[in-house]
């Protein structure tokens, strides 16, 4: 039994060169990526009764009741591993198009693109160690941006992803080995989103 399968890229594995070379998204997609999906199936068949539950719902509200405290936590780092890089590979790339009703409201909030861009970057290149960088909505309706460990989202917060940004070295390691900061100045050319 398979609940999940991985989703193909949206894009050819080159697509995003230079700023992502093709063996740094090969691996990333389909060890990294699948390594994730693999963990979350073999532990869905442990936990069948979990299966009809949306994996959101799952890290928002983790079912103690209904999987033991060991297997929580890997359930809750893989379910998260996979979401997160499903959202991740859909907000890049050379099709996508701009949000230009989220970008009017990352103006209004953070006072310019540039701006929103130096409080992002910020939080991303001090992030300590692998995680993530987030781009969020609150239950109230606010943008914000913050950064989670590991494979952590925004759901445990009860926030809505808007925008994301791989923290961990599996990301950018073979070309950039430890320059994260320029990784990250990049990565803003394959964002085109906002
Ligand atoms: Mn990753």
């Amino acid at each position: 039994m398979n609940t999940y399968s991985l989703p193909n890229l949206p894009y050819p594995y080159d697509a995003l060169e230079p700023a992502i070379d093709r063996t740094t998204m090969e691996i990333h997609h389909q060890k990294h990526h699948q390594a994730y999906l693999n963990n979350l199936n073999t532990m869905l068949e442990k936990y069948p009764a979990l299966v009809e539950q949306k994996l959101e719902e799952f890290l928002r509200t983790p079912p103690t009741s209904v999987v033991n405290k060991a297997d929580l936590n890997f359930f809750k780092n893989n379910a998260g591993g996979f979401l997160n890089h499903n959202f991740f590979w859909t907000i890049l790339g050379p099709q996508k198009e701009i949000d230009e009703k989220l970008r009017g409201e990352v103006e209004n909030k953070f006072g310019s693109l540039t701006n929103f861009k130096i409080e992002f970057t910020k939080t991303a290149v001090s992030h300590f160690g692998s995680g993530w960088a987030w781009l969020v909505r609150d239950p109230q309706g606010e943008l914000k941006i913050y950064s989670l460990p590991n494979q952590d989202t925004p759901y445990q917060n009860d926030d809505t992803p808007l925008l994301t940004l791989d923290l961990w070295e599996h990301a950018y390691y073979l070309k950039y080995q430890n320059r994260r900061a320029e990784y990250i100045e990049n990565w803003w050319t394959i964002l085109k989103l906002l």
